[in-house]
Parts: C-alpha cells; sequence; structure tokens
C-alpha cells in the first residue's frame, strides 16, 4: 500500500512527561503511580494558594484597621503597596454609580487608579450577616 500506517497520537504523562505507550488517546497519565503524585501536588497547590490569599487578605485588613484608628480615609497605592498592600485582593466589589466600592470584610473602600478613599467600617453588619445566612428559593 502507498498509505502509511496510520500512527496514533499519544500524549505525555501530565506528571512525568514520558509518552504514554498504550491506551485512550484522551489519557493523561502513564501509570496509577504518577496519577496520584499529581492530583495530590495539585491539591496541596491549591491549598498554599488558599492560604496564601487568606494572609494577603488579613494584611490588608491590619493596614485598612490601622489606617481608620489613625482617622485616615484616604492614601494613595503608592504608600499603600510598600506597606504591603495588595490592590487585587479583595472580598467582594461592586460598582456604585462611577465609584468602584470594594470590601476586606467589613472594611469598604472606594479605589481608584491611583489611591483607595472613603475608608471605613460597615456600619449594617447585622443585617448583612442576616441576608447572607437567608436561603434561596
Ligand atoms: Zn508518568
Amino acid at each position: 500500500m502507498a498509505y502509511g500506517k496510520y500512527v496514533r497520537r499519544m500524549p505525555h504523562c501530565l506528571e512525568c512527561g514520558d509518552q504514554i505507550e498504550y491506551g485512550r488517546t484522551d489519557k493523561k497519565f502513564c501509570c496509577e503511580d504518577c496519577r496520584v503524585k499529581y492530583h495530590y501536588a495539585a491539591s496541596r497547590m491549591s491549598k498554599t494558594y488558599r492560604r496564601k490569599i487568606l494572609k494577603t487578605l488579613s494584611r490588608n485588613y491590619s493596614i485598612l484597621e490601622s489606617l481608620i484608628k489613625a482617622d485616615t480615609v484616604s492614601m494613595d497605592l503608592a504608600d499603600l503597596v510598600p506597606m504591603g498592600f495588595v490592590p487585587g485582593v479583595v472580598t467582594s466589589y461592586r460598582r456604585n454609580g462611577k465609584h468602584e466600592v470594594y470590601n476586606c470584610f467589613d472594611i469598604k473602600y472606594i479605589m481608584t487608579a491611583t489611591r483607595i478613599y472613603s475608608i471605613a467600617k460597615i456600619q449594617n453588619l447585622s443585617v448583612i450577616l442576616q441576608a447572607g445566612t437567608e436561603t434561596k428559593d
């Protein structure tokens, strides 16, 4: 025959990188060991990532809280970032008219490209907590 032999394109193992030699072409691992190792590492990385985000939120919160205690309601990001404040890590965000209102737990602030302002503790927490525990129908 003039046609070449059909060659199956087998993928490489996501864990060790070896070419998978048999089985379905959508196989991801060469063996059970690699599959277990890969998922273990992925789950550990996910936990590390979550821990890191929580740590960042906690540091952001401490910084914001110290600003409130010092009656500071506005600060440049250029001054905040060297203190360890990470602008992109927040617990919630909403657009209120033309303002971008961010929350770090129960502290809210408006953030622009260069600064944050109107830093304040949320006053009606009990209402928010009640709304949050309501079950959806
Ligand atoms: Zn492997």
